[in-house]
């Protein structure tokens, strides 16, 4: 299945403090993403107008919300994003098998949003797990989390690029995205389990995230013309 439908692998995530700046970005990389995440911090500030005014030059929206709630929440947040034409939502498949019934559910017969779970976050490592009283290295951790979406019809994932080829295993024609990316040479910042976008896409990924290494950039357009040219190449 072609998860990407002829989308740029390459999301950016709007991680910034007002929407001028946001806006600017969309505009700017306009020529080479399609798709633009939205988390909490923007969300909060703006609302639903926000992803309208992404929406107004032809982009879709991942809206980042991380969803992990009682399932009657969930749900009724699934068809508040479905009524906002969200591209792409994420919830946390740690929400349990009620929560993720419900999710899939509330989304009905609808195209979008794409549902992703949220495996274990790429800023975790195993000592963070067992901080948890989890137990687990971060890949059976992965494991448990998505073979709970494949059992509910969850659409697809968020997982590090270290845990492409185990989740595609367990869930063949998902959609899986992967943030926590750098391209060579880039600082790694807080992310932990870091690895190159390319080597994200040759592993299986249908979509990889950046956020600081583009706007924290002083010319993204350029980082992401790189980018887009260094994923050509590797695939030629
Ligand atoms: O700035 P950076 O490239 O690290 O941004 C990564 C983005 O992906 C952030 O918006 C972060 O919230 C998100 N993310 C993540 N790890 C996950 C899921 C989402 O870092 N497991």
């Amino acid at each position: 299945m072609d998860a990407r439908k002829g989308l740029s692998p390459v999301i950016v995530a709007l991680d910034v403090e007002n929407k001028e700046k946001a806006l600017w970005l969309v505009k700017e990389l306009s020529f080479g993403v399609d798709i633009f995440k939205v988390g909490p911090m923007l969300f909060m500030r703006y609302g639903p107008s926000l992803l309208d005014e992404i929406r107004n030059f032809g982009k879709k929206v991942f809206l980042d919300l991380k969803l992990h709630d009682i399932p009657n929440t969930v749900a009724k947040s699934v068809q508040a994003a479905v009524k906002m034409g969200v591209y792409m939502l994420t919830l946390h498949l740690s929400g349990g098998s009620e929560m993720l019934k419900m999710a899939v559910s509330a989304k009905g017969e609808s195209s979008s949003p794409i549902l992703l779970g949220v495996s274990v976050l790429t800023s975790l490592e195993e000592g963070d797990l067992k901080a948890l009283g989890i137990n687990s290295s971060v890949s059976d951790q992965v494991k448990r989390l998505v073979n709970l979406g494949v059992l509910y019809g969850i659409d697809g994932y968020v997982c590090s690029a270290h845990e492409v080829e185990v989740v595609r295993a367990l869930a063949k024609d998902a959609v899986l995205v992967v943030p926590g990316v750098r391209p060579t040479g880039a600082n790694s910042a807080d992310q932990k389990r870091v690895a190159t976008p390319q080597e994200a896409l040759e592993r299986g990924a249908d979509f990889v995230v950046l956020g600081r290494p583009v706007y924290g950039a002083s010319d993204p357009a350029k980082v992401v013309s790189e980018l887009l040219d260094a994923i050509a190449k590797g695939r030629c």
